[in-house]
């Protein structure tokens, strides 16, 4: 199912079998050059699929952007222990919705990636962690995998090459914090996802306590066609150090909201003028979300950049999970950090103090605040509030939960001051502070 029409400016790799009849079928797959890539992957060794990775520019696409190629060479090998493919299709960051058209448009894309990692480290098991509130695409992916196993691509001796390698679907129960990559792992081992302490890290101590490999659903799927068309090709792409696509879910007050793939490095304000077709009822731009809502926001005076991790990281934000929200002039900015320090107190896992308090003063104090009875002072408190939360929370969360708030007052303090004014019918006395 396609949830908007595709844009002509999209340059198609991962998304290039959607809208296909059967798309999601082994059979249309197969004559697409489905799992060419992996045979060909079956003639190389470890190392060559790695530097082939690595030559590929690409980066995770989940949030933290990391080279995958690196990544894989840290999974050690020959230590007696077997080692874990591990797909995070936990997809949950707010504004981010792309995972699930790619197991639901081409699931076989996803399987042929997660056995072409499976192969490199002799993996005897691939696990897709898929989201609880994706319960509809298990079925999908759990036919896909069927079809697979039919076709001798998972199972005892895969293609004559003497490797067996399963893999299973599992669902989460919907929280947030299972798409932090240690918390995902205990999840899946049936315990509550909370997050462990790192180091060490999952490539090396991660499912099971084995090694593993642990990628984004976006980013497996983009590895067939780097092994199919070359890492040069997939690396020409996007800027230096940015090779490939970007999957761009676009929401806010465009006039064609939807997912776009883009080289990466696309300028955003094309992005929101050319693909999505301007702004919503002539508006002008106040400022743009780039990657999920927990990263930081950019004024309109800000958005003229490449959508890179690079790029963006350098403009103080980061590209984080492709979720891209437009912000038009009438947006209540404090109105979108109360909504926003609402979803992640809702889903601090609550194990450190930073986190679990942090978030509740916020959306109790941002609560008074857009409710008409906040002071004068409450400005610095919340914004102090936000910044004692970084780097002193557990886990990635903390940060992510801290910094909207954070920004929004970093950079549209101007508006807080002037909602203060409009809406203070009464004074609060000192005590009754929450
Ligand atoms: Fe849990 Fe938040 Fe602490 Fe992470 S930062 S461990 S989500 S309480």
């Amino acid at each position: 199912m396609l949830y908007n029409e595709p844009s002509p400016l999209e340059v198609k790799v991962v998304t290039r079998r959607f809208g296909k009849p059967d798309s999601e079928k082994i059979d249309t797959y197969l004559a697409d050059e489905g799992y060419e890539a992996f045979k060909k992957t079956l003639t190389l060794t470890p190392e060559a699929i790695i530097d082939e990775l690595k030559a590929s520019s690409l980066r995770g696409r989940g949030g933290a952007g990391f080279p995958t190629g690196l990544k894989w060479s840290f999974v050690p090998r020959n230590t007696g222990k077997p080692a874990y493919i591990i797909c995070n299709s936990d997809e949950s960051e707010p504004g981010t919705c792309k995972d699930r058209l790619l197991m639901e448009n081409d699931p076989h894309q996803l399987i042929e990636g997660m056995l072409i990692a499976g192969w490199t480290v002799r993996s005897p098991a691939g696990y897709i962690f898929i989201r609880g509130e994706y319960r509809y695409l298990i079925d999908i992916v759990d036919r896909a995998v069927a079809e697979a196993y039919e076709r001798g691509f998972l199972g005892k001796n895969i293609l004559g090459s003497g490797w067996d390698h399963d893999i299973y679907t599992h669902t989460g129960a919907g929280a947030y914090e299972c798409g932090e990559e240690s918390a995902l792992l205990e999840s899946l081992e049936g315990k509550r996802g909370i997050p462990r302490l790192k180091p060490p890290f999952p490539a090396v101590v991660g499912a099971f306590q084995c090694p593993t490999i642990l990628n984004n659903c976006e980013t497996f799927s983009a590895i067939p066609a780097i092994f199919r068309q070359g890492a040069e090709w997939f690396a020409s792409l996007g800027p230096p150090k940015n090779g490939g696509t970007r999957m761009m879910c676009v929401s806010g007050h465009v006039n064609k909201p939807g997912v776009y793939e883009l080289p990466l490095g696309f300028p955003l304000m094309r992005l929101i003028n050319e693909v999505c077709g301007g702004m919503r009822n002539g508006k002008k731009l106040k400022a743009v979300i780039p990657g999920g809502s927990s990263s930081p926001c950019l004024r309109a005076e800000e958005c003229d950049i490449g959508l890179d991790f690079d790029s963006i990281a350098k403009a103080k934000s980061m590209a984080g999970s492709g979720g891209i929200v437009v912000l038009d002039e009438d947006t209540d900015i404090v109105g979108l950090a109360l909504r926003t320090i609402k979803f992640y107190q809702h889903e601090s896992c609550g194990w450190c103090i930073p986190c679990r308090e942090g978030t509740t003063w916020l959306k109790k104090i941002l609560e008074r605040y857009h409710g008409g009875g906040g002071r004068e002072k409450d400005i610095d408190l919340i914004h102090e509030i936000a910044k004692g939360m970084f780097g002193r929370t557990f886990c990635a969360l903390g940060d992510a939960a801290a910094m909207p708030t954070y920004t929004f007052i970093e950079k549209f303090r101007d508006e807080f001051e002037a909602y203060l004014q409009k809406s203070r019918p009464k004074q609060i006395p000192e005590l009754a502070l929450l």
